[in-house]
């Protein structure tokens, strides 16, 4: 095989540390994913060499400062193949983004109007329109899954009608590595004349994504969980909609003009970027674009996949072990329980041997409550992680069992 996983590796210097005295094995790629020494390097060549604020200075080091994010502006929009880049709003992430778009919609929902959300959303694709509820009298629709952790979309057959006005759904469920038919469920939508808001934050490192060929209206998702930095991400949404949309946060940047009697707002994206950004993040999301550009969607899905099948496989041969969400048509992601251990219990020994997993509901409480669960053990494999780091695991958890049995 070709891919270079050795070069791959020797790019994330913390993978050289060690945990508990035991080489680090970071299999919680869902929470946040590493960072290559590329994106280290342009967080600090910005702050080296060019920190100044961007969009005001007439000055050499904004000029560049500026130069520096918009390009980055347009290496996120042709990763995810937007038309337009002011449909590139950059922001906090996907929690943030999630939030600017649900406080539009506040404006315009009425009592008795419907959003439809999926059953297996992560917590900040249910509360914020949750919010957008209560303050409007609108109703939230659950898309349920079944128990493969699949969205049923007979279901969606039946909930859309002419109160919907939008369908939230995941991409890919961080709980469960499912990657949804969003295809079909924008098509869907768009029958009855609604729009589709997906959050694809476990989605844009792990599969490819164009939202164009999708026809999607927003599309969401957090730098840091595509080796870029925390605390920037983007909203992707198609021009008219994002015209239409009220701005979520006043301030500067996002004006035209501000009298006492009245503002007029900033064209896209600056519409929806009030105040200083993060200038740092922003570049580096573009560092981790290019990163993941010089390697390849496509390879990186091929071999997570095999990464996925690989630790399946091993983990089943585990008695009593039972993995949720066991598909094939997934991203690498691995949600079990072993009889009733406790996850917790389990991912502390298993951290105990320098090997990082999430345990407990991972910010999806409805999918857990399905499944009558307190939590899962919650391995999540990036490319740059190896088969031998998965064998690793698997014979830790065979120990974690031995000892908590
Ligand atoms: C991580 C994640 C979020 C939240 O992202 P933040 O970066 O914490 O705002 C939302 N949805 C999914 C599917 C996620 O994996």
């Amino acid at each position: 095989m070709g891919f270079a996983i050795d070069k791959i590796r020797a790019d994330f210097p913390i993978l050289l540390r060690q945990v508990h005295n035991k080489p680090l094995i970071y299999f919680d790629n869902a929470a946040t994913s590493q960072k290559p020494q590329q994106v280290i390097d342009a967080l600090v060549h910005y702050y080296t060499y060019q920190n100044a604020n961007i969009h005001r200075g007439v000055h050499a080091l904004s000029q560049e400062a500026t130069d520096a994010y918009e390009r980055a502006r347009d290496l996120v929009k042709t990763f995810f193949n937007a038309r337009l880049r002011e449909e590139i709003i950059f922001t906090a992430g996907t929690t943030h983004s999630i939030n600017l778009v649900a406080h539009g919609f506040r404006s315009w929902l009425q009592p008795k109007d419907e959003i439809i959300v999926g059953q297996a959303e992560h917590h900040s694709n249910i509360v914020p329109w949750q919010m957008a509820c209560a303050l409007t009298g609108a109703v939230l629709k659950v898309l349920p899954i079944d128990e493969n952790g699949q969205l049923q979309l007979e279901t969606l057959k039946s909930l859309l009608g002419p109160q919907t006005k939008l369908v939230v759904v995941n991409h890919v469920s961080n709980a469960l590595g499912t990657i949804n038919p969003i295809e079909t469920i924008i098509e869907m939508a768009h029958g009855h004349g609604v729009q589709v808001l997906v959050d694809g934050a476990q989605a844009s490192s792990h599969i490819s994504v164009d939202v164009q060929a999708l026809d999607v209206d927003y599309y969401i998702t957090s730098a840091h969980k595509m080796c870029g930095p925390t605390g920037v991400g983007m909203l992707y949404g198609k021009k008219e909609l994002l015209e239409a949309l009220p701005p979520y946060q006043g301030g500067g940047e996002m004006i035209k003009e501000v009298y006492f009697e009245g503002t007029t707002y900033a064209g896209l994206p600056h519409k929806f970027e009030a105040g200083t950004p993060n200038i740092a993040g922003g570049i580096g999301f573009g560092a981790a674009i290019e990163y993941l550009n010089t390697i390849g969607l496509e390879e990186i899905a091929a071999y997570e996949h095999e990464l996925l099948m690989h630790a399946t496989q091993g983990l089943k041969q585990i008695e009593g072990l039972k993995i949720y969400g066991d598909i094939t048509h997934k991203t690498a992601v691995v949600s079990f329980n072993i009889g009733q251990l406790h996850p917790y219990d389990v991912g502390t020994l298993l951290d105990r041997m320098g090997i990082a997993v999430r345990t407990g509901q991972h910010c999806t409480q409805p999918v857990m409550d399905f499944y009558g669960i307190p939590g899962t053990v919650r391995a999540s494999f990036a490319f740059y992680n190896t088969k031998e780091e998965i064998d690793i695991m698997i014979k830790g958890v065979q120990r974690a069992v031995n000892m908590l049995q």
